[in-house]
């Protein structure tokens, strides 16, 4: 008998320091950006879609808008350019694709999927990449379309600020706010997990994050799908999304425990930041963070989409975990 499951979608657009005098408009901009995606990537899963078309078209709006720190909006090299990274991964098969230093993608997100689903490889980088997205007719603009003045004046200030020698947790935090990333889980009851990003502010020499590599800022697997936002260079080292899911898979740690363990100790005992969602096979929820906010959204059994912003919104993180029966109705 095939057992159908309640769908469950969860989103973030990042975790950090989060200004408490964010301009109403902008807060506005940002939730609506938040409620659309989770209603198209939820539209995908009421229609019998797998998990994996759920990601991407969440992702896809995320990656529009020019409030979040993926495709237009991306933030900036040192040298002043949008350099943008992107993983998928499908829980069911463990397949997964992922593109890095790519340029001139529109959505760099459809393009790791095409990377999974039309090339022998997991990741491609820079122009190799955007060579396969033009044989794959992925849509390509000119770099000009993901410039947007706060992310250039955001440059100019980590510019000024270059002179100091040892990264400061804030300084980092705030040069990275914005990632976007989804997890999903379908009627048929996989799994999957997007991330997508332009990285750090002044980052330099081609440096890559933890979005692309495939365990560190994305992972799925039959029990559990991670998205991750934070300080790149400790999720790669932890391990960070792998890391839960094996807490979950093989050591049978419920997630909302396995993903506190990782994001709210072992990352922040070895100086880095950030946040993660993640979901399992019952439609859990975890949604942890270790900074003052992480733009946050889910939608489950009510069909309703619910945003959060700030540390002291609840989410299904922080309520009381649901009763076995309704695992997968999470509430405000
Ligand atoms: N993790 C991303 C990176 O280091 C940035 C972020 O999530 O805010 O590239």
């Amino acid at each position: 008998m095939v057992h159908a499951t309640t769908p469950v979608l969860i989103i973030h657009g990042g975790a950090g320091v989060i200004k408490r005098d964010m301009s109403p408009a902008k807060e506005k901009a940002v939730r609506a950006a938040m409620t659309k995606a989770l209603e198209d990537g939820y539209a995908q899963l009421k229609a019998g879609k797998p998990a994996m078309d759920a990601v991407t078209a969440a992702i896809t709006v995320l990656e529009d808008d020019p409030n979040f720190n993926a495709g237009r909006g991306s933030v900036f090299t040192h040298d002043g350019k949008n350099e943008m990274d992107a993983a998928v991964m499908d829980g069911d098969t463990l397949r997964a694709g992922s593109v890095a230093a790519v340029h001139r993608v529109k959505n760099p997100i459809l393009l790791a999927r095409a990377v999974m689903e039309h090339s022998p490889h997991v990741m491609l980088i820079g122009d190799g990449a955007e060579e396969f997205a033009k044989e794959q007719g992925i849509t390509l603009v000119d770099p000009s379309y993901f410039r947007t003045e706060e992310r250039w004046q955001q440059l100019q200030k980590a510019l000024k600020e270059d002179g100091e020698k040892q990264p400061h947790a804030d300084l980092e935090t705030a040069r990275h706010f914005g990632t976007v990333g989804a997890v999903a889980l379908d009627a048929q009851g996989h799994l999957a997990a997007g991330t997508s990003t332009g990285g750090m502010t002044d980052k330099r020499w081609g440096r890559v994050g933890d979005s692309p590599i495939i365990g560190a800022g994305t992972y799925a697997n039959a029990q559990c799908a991670v998205s991750g936002t934070g300080w790149g260079e400790f999720y790669i080292r932890t391990v960070a999304a792998h890391e839960i899911c094996m807490k979950v898979s093989m050591l049978g740690e419920p997630l909302q425990r396995a993903a506190a363990e990782v994001i709210n100790q072992e990352i922040p005992s070895m100086g880095g930041n950030g946040g993660a969602i993640a979901l399992d096979n019952d439609g859990n929820i975890a949604m942890p963070f270790n900074t003052d906010g992480m733009y946050r959204g889910w939608i489950g059994a009510d069909g309703v989409p619910h945003v959060a912003i700030y540390d002291n919104e609840p989410d299904p993180s922080n309520q009381p975990p649901a009763a076995p029966s309704s695992a997968s109705a999470p509430n405000e």
